[in-house]
């Protein structure tokens, strides 16, 4: 693993919603133009923790974060930091696609528009640049203007990832991506995840343990003991993690006795 790079370095961070600790000393280093698939039971802190790397899991109420998350080198938790830069440096997909009830190209452009001035033509390209960047261009391009309602479970999760492109991110977060996506629209989205690593960094939650073979280089198991707080029980390249795991739990875990 010499020659990676980290992206994103996690050291043991812990996460609390009030005083309730949902995740606790999790170390985890998420590689550059690499992908990196978080699995594990329902309720074990994946979205938690995802939502923690941009800073929107503080967005929840009173919440408390412990330990460091570093973004190539710079503590996100520095007061110095502009979180609506951080939070363009890492966007994020959701699970269920959330287009903005505004066309096809106003969701595209629209964090683009949020963040200052920018020229007709200069906006056209980047617009261009997402959807063709989100394998969405060849399905829209002639009707750009309009809704984004009416396109297909399949292309709107694709419209979301090239919103989140518009930016430039340096890394993307996917929370359960393909969830509410039928097998040909989560085919694409895998092509488009597997293309785009080559760009950017990827962290995928995902409870599809065969998608996380097929998309992911590296993965994390996470899981609760009988605390219900949620841990990291192993993490290494995902085929080492599905062929041969060091730990008992992920055996059992992904060999499907479990979970
Ligand atoms: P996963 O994505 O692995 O299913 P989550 O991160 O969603 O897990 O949840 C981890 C734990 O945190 C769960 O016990 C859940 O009930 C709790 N939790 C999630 N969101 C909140 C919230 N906004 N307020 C309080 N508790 C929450
Ligand atoms: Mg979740």
């Amino acid at each position: 693993m010499s020659n990676l790079t980290t992206a994103i370095k996690v050291k043991n961070l812990s996460f609390y919603y009030t005083t309730s600790k949902v995740i606790e000393g999790i170390s985890l280093d998420v590689y550059k133009n690499q992908v990196t698939a978080i699995i594990g039971p329902s309720g074990c802190g994946k979205s938690t923790f995802i939502k923690t790397l941009n800073r929107i899991s503080e967005l929840e109420g009173k919440v408390k974060v412990e330990g460091s998350i570093e973004l190539f080198g710079q503590n996100i938790h520095d007061p110095r930091v502009n979180i609506n830069r951080l939070r363009r440096e890492i966007g994020m997909v959701f699970q269920k696609p959330n287009p903005f009830p505004m066309t096809i190209y106003e969701n595209v452009a629209y964090g683009i528009r949020i963040s200052g001035k920018c020229p007709k033509a200069e906006l056209d390209e980047t617009v261009e640049y997402a959807l063709k960047g989100a394998a969405l261009w060849d399905e829209v391009k002639d009707k750009l203007n309009t809704s984004a309602l009416g396109l297909s479970g399949g292309q709107q999760q694709r419209l979301c990832i090239a919103r989140a492109l518009a930016v430039k991110p340096k890394v993307l977060l996917m929370d359960e991506p393909c969830s509410a996506l039928d097998p040909i629209a989560t085919m694409k989205v895998e092509e488009l995840i597997h293309s785009l690593r080559a760009d950017l960094t990827i962290a995928i939650v995902t409870h599809n343990m065969q998608q996380a073979t097929r998309v992911s280089d590296f993965t994390a198991f996470f899981s609760t003991d009988e605390s219900r707080i949620g841990q990291m029980i192993e993490f290494g390249a995902t085929g080492q993690i599905f062929r041969n795991p060091l730990d008992k739990r992920t055996y059992d875990y992904v060999s499907g006795r479990f979970g």
